[in-house]
């Protein structure tokens, strides 16, 4: 039996993400020794130092080699590497379902809650973002049935125990094709493990969009996050930057005012299109001088060093909106801000790539094509016995029962679908035998 290294986890409470690092070992059977920095500047300052100068959790060690946070940690797992430096078996295993889910977020679940129960054998596969986009937030308010509210990574749990309940099978892995020249469909993931399937639903949902500003990248996990819950509580008393105007920055700019000495919201025109309890919500907050709208307003740039964080802003302002489209005009005015943190809240883009070489058709921003309409098989791709539900389809009301609505209709699709194939397939078996005698 081979030894298995020491892996270190630094956390800090109410880190979702950190929570999927630790989810992640345990799944794999690791053991491994958690750190937590909130409230211990000693610990913190040891994180920072062993992490590079990284000032967000979770980092993550093994056997003392610094691995990263959660990106790099997914990625190295995705590549099959993490499971190599684990010291752990990595044949890849080709494994049949009648039932295979592209994803662990509302849909995903929904389905599987309802697949598991048409004794469908359903293996979810989690993607990159274990739970979706809710395990980013603390609250949610609007789900049906919680009158007091819950939070996200709370709900998602629940559904995976009711997913579970009924058997279905949940397992890490991303998939970065599927081959739907052939049945049953071959799903291969970027780690090399295979399976197939005889039906497929996409529940792949969606990830935060960034801007492509000079400065992004480089400063992203040291002061530019995409991830308000995650990493707002590092820059306690700062003034912070959020940018974006939907509902999602307009809760993300909320919950920083927890921390922030002061939150700016920029968003790029007049008006936003957060719904009306969120915007009440914000003026609440300016009222209370808590945050400041920047209206017509976009970034340009963040300046600052792995080493110091964020060190000031650029952005731009047109009284008529859309100022980077107009920076040769007069009235375009160009000014810096001193915060120590951004958040960019800008939308996302479906997590479609996989499906890229299949007769999926998608718009051009990458959304999945479904049937729609009315009566049976809404869910239906143009491709027979693959399904889409959730935000990878819907990007109009991206909400979280919108979303589970659309996981179960896809399961009832695809029950419909593997029943019908069933009684196809055995149609002609029927038929040679009565020719026979
Ligand atoms: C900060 C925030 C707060 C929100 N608050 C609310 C709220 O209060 N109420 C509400 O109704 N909605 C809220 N939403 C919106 C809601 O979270 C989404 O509408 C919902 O999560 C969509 O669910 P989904 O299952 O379609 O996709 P997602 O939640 O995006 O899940 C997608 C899943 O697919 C997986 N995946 C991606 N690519 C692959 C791949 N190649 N292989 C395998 N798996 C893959 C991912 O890992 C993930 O598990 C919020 C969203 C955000 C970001």
């Amino acid at each position: 039996m081979s030894e298995q290294p020491r892996v270190e986890i630094y956390t800090k409470d109410d880190c979702p993400y950190c929570d999927k690092a630790k989810d992640l070992f345990d799944a794999k059977g690791v053991e491994y020794e958690t750190y937590n920095v909130t409230g211990d500047d000693d610990l913190f300052d040891e994180m920072v130092e062993r992490a590079d100068g990284r000032q967000t959790a979770p980092e993550v060690f093994i056997d003392d080699e610094l691995i990263g946070g959660w990106d790099d940690t997914t990625a190295l797992d995705e590549t099959g590497e993490l499971d190599k430096k684990l010291g752990l078996d990595t044949e890849a295993a080709v494994e049949h379902h009648k039932l295979i889910i592209a994803g662990s977020g509302i849909a995903g679940l929904t389905a599987a809650i309802y697949a598991a129960r048409s004794n469908n054998d359903p293996l979810v596969l989690e993607g990159g973002e274990p739970g979706g986009q809710l395990t980013l937030t603390t609250d949610v308010e609007n789900y049906p049935g919680f009158p007091e509210g819950l939070s996200g990574p709370d709900l998602i749990n629940r559904m995976k125990e009711q997913a579970e309940r009924f058997g279905t099978e949940i397992e890490n892995g991303v998939i970065e094709s599927v081959d739907d020249s052939k049945r049953p469909y071959r799903v291969e993931l970027t780690n090399g493990d295979v399976y197939t399937a005889d039906a497929f639903i996409a529940a792949s949902g969606a990830s935060a969009r960034t801007l492509g500003i000079p400065g992004e990248d480089d400063l992203m996990g040291y002061g530019v996050s995409t991830c308000a819950t995650c990493d707002g509580a590092f820059f306690r008393g700062e003034e912070m930057l959020v940018v974006g105007g939907g509902d999602a920055a307009m809760e993300e700019a909320n919950f920083l005012t927890k921390f922030a000495e002061k939150v700016y919201l920029a968003h790029r025109r007049e008006e936003f299109r957060a719904e009306d309890y969120w915007i009440d919500r914000i003026h609440e907050k300016v009222e209370a001088g808590e945050i400041e709208i920047l209206k017509n307003t976009e970034l340009t740039e963040v300046v600052g060093s792995a080493e110091e964080g964020v060190d000031y802003a650029s952005l731009v302002r047109h009284p008529e909106g859309h100022p980077t489209d107009k920076l040769d005009d007069p009235e375009t005015e160009e000014f810096e801000m001193d915060v120590g943190a951004v958040f960019l809240a800008i939308g996302h883009t479906p997590n479609t790539e996989y499906l890229e070489g299949t007769g999926v058709e998608m718009d051009d921003a990458g959304y999945l094509k479904t049937e729609g309409g009315k009566g049976g098989s809404q869910t239906a791709t143009g491709v027979p016995g693959i399904f889409g539900a959730g935000d990878v389809v819907d990007f109009h009301y991206q909400q979280a029962v919108t979303a589970a609505g659309m996981g179960c209709k896809a399961a009832l699709d695809a029950d419909d679908y593997l029943e019908a194939t069933e009684i196809d397939s055995e149609e002609p078996a029927t038929e040679a035998a009565a020719g026979d005698d």
